[in-house]
């Protein structure tokens, strides 16, 4: 259409009333310093703790400083790109994570972006990393257990939907072992798990990310890594989206496991972060809030009322000492924190005690009141059966002729030892731990030398499926432990012993075999001394 020029000017008008334009303030501060993973930035007057801001390039920052006349932030990218009068912005969000079922079976980072190649990841919904505890007239007592598969704890230790469990040792004494077979031992009892690796290197993550795939336990855990190559910021952050990712499920009325793996190396990466914004150290150089930091993000664990869904968060937080010193900054304020601590011991552990759970020492506060009650009943006495052996052990050392029952004493000890004694990733149904520890505590297996124990027990445990299938599935249903049943246990046991394993380990032929074989070798000593003599 052509358009005459007289008209020119009227459509011109048109067209720019046409035009709306909006504009909007925008805060903005400029960067003054930057470096090491932080950030020192001017103005942005109405920025808040927690707030997220924009750099120039992109990349985001975390406030976690708010003084005078600077704010410090923490980047979450890289500060390459950044300059001193980069232009800051405050995106008035806080900083979250996205959360939902989508991130079941998935390798995330600190910031919910998938890591293991397996494509983007979409949810619905986002959370604020950092959320209040839910208060207390929000929760209900512990009353559920969450089994572990681990027989030293769950007949000793027992730890409830909803508790925070500390498991605390030195290097290399099988603390992320416990952790890895309770996320197993979920895998087919409604729990949901979520792994945080802090500070760990990326082979030991993947070694863990095939054993959870091995075992089938990947589909219904999230796993998320802020490795030792990552920021120190990233490591700080972690935990929290962890946990945020967990009380999406925890809110729906389902229960999660959520463990922190681990808390020493996420104090160490507060304490950098804090140390390069320049905050006091403290004890150890720790900032002073490290305390709150950790009791913050462990209170989020809770099992919540029933008006609220009755979900649950279990915390299963890991502290690793040094040379066994409970006594040092962190450790003392996680156990503080915590409603217990599994404690493991290097000694225990080289000496093939594995899990190596020093029984005595280590405590579950609110667990008991969720323990199964047969179990409850039957392991009152392996307890303090274990007790008096750890006394009589240490003196038993110095005198050799001791009387007859505190022969008996130990020996029965030697054999409970034993029989708590379990390999990794080989996870145990309540009932078979329950048959095991009967078995153990009544003296059954007493007669038997030490290292005949563990072919006893999964002998045992097989013999009361195969043959007693219909007793299982009875106890199974109840899990009670009354008199019928204990006689019933006994009776199964003796049976077992008479008819399978005494006839098949202890035969005539057997003895013969074994005199056979200490009769050769005195020969071989005796020809021996005699070649001495010569
Ligand atoms: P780190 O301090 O390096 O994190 P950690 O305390 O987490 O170590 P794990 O990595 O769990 O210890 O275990 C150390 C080694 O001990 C592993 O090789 C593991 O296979 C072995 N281990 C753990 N528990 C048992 C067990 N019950 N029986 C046999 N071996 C075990
Ligand atoms: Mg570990």
């Amino acid at each position: 259409m052509a358009i005459k020029p007289t008209e020119v000017l009227s459509v011109l008008k048109q067209e720019i009333e046409k035009i709306s334009v909006e504009t909007k303030a925008i805060e903005s501060g400029s960067v003054i310093q930057v470096g090491d993973g932080v950030a020192r930035i001017q103005g942005l007057p109405k920025a808040m703790a927690g707030d997220l801001v924009e750099f120039q390039n992109g990349v985001k920052g975390y406030i976690l400083n708010l003084e005078e006349d600077n704010i410090g932030c923490l980047l979450l990218g890289p500060d390459e790109g950044i300059h001193e009068g980069d232009i800051v912005t405050d995106t008035g969000k806080i900083l979250s994570v996205p959360v939902g079922p989508e991130l079941l079976g998935r390798v995330v980072d600190a910031l919910g972006n998938p890591i293991d190649g397996k494509g983007e990841i979409v949810t619905k919904e986002t959370r604020n990393v950092e959320s209040p505890s839910p208060s207390i007239i929000y929760r209900q007592p512990v009353s559920v257990p969450l089994q572990t598969g681990i027989q030293a704890i769950d007949a000793l230790i027992p730890i409830g939907r909803g508790q925070r469990e500390l498991i605390i040792g030195d290097r290399q004494t099988g603390k992320t072992s416990i952790a890895i077979d309770t996320i197993i031992n979920q895998r087919d009892k409604n729990c949901l798990c979520v792994y945080v690796a802090i500070g760990q290197k990326m082979s030991t993550v993947s070694q863990i990310i095939d054993v959870l795939n091995k075992y089938d336990a990947m589909q219904n855990t999230i796993i998320v890594v802020a490795s030792a190559s990552d920021t120190a910021a990233m490591q700080y952050i972690a935990p929290f989206a962890g946990c945020a990712m967990g009380e999406f499920f925890r809110d729906r009325g389902q229960d999660v496991l959520c463990v922190y793996d681990d808390l020493s190396k996420h104090a160490v990466a507060y304490r950098q972060v804090s140390l390069l914004l320049r905050r006091p150290p403290g004890r150890e150089a720790f900032p002073a809030d490290i305390f709150y930091l950790h009791s913050r993000l462990l209170e989020r664990a809770a099992r919540l009322s029933p008006e609220l869904g009755g979900g649950s968060l279990t915390a299963l937080p890991i502290i690793e000492t040094q040379a066994g010193d409970a006594s040092a900054y962190i450790p003392t304020n996680v156990i503080s924190i915590t409603d217990g601590q599994i404690i493991l011991e290097s000694s225990l552990f080289n000496a093939g005690v594995r899990p190596a759970v020093n029984v005595g020492l280590s405590v579950s506060r609110v667990g008991g009141s969720a323990q199964v009650s047969a179990m409850k009943k039957i392991a009152g006495p392996l307890r303090i059966e274990l007790a008096q052996y750890r006394e009589l052990e240490a003196f038993s050392q110095f005198s050799k002729d001791l009387d007859k029952a505190t022969q008996d004493q130990l020996n029965r000890g030697e054999h409970l030892v034993e029989f708590l004694k379990q390999p990794v990733h080989e996870c145990m149904s309540v009932v078979d731990q329950i048959i095991v520890v009967f078995a153990s505590t009544k003296g059954f297996a007493d007669k038997l030398e030490i290292k005949e124990v563990s072919g006893f027990e999964s002998l045992l445990i097989k013999y009361f499926h195969k043959k007693h299938p219909d007793f299982i599935k009875d106890f199974e249903k109840n899990l009670v432990m009354n008199d019928e049943v204990s006689k019933k246990m006994s009776e199964i046991i003796e049976e077992f012993l008479a008819r399978i394993y005494m006839p098949r380990y202890h035969s005539a032929e057997l003895k013969a075999q074994k005199a056979l074989e200490e009769l050769k070798e005195k020969q071989g000593k005796v020809t021996l001394d005699m070649e001495e003599e010569e």
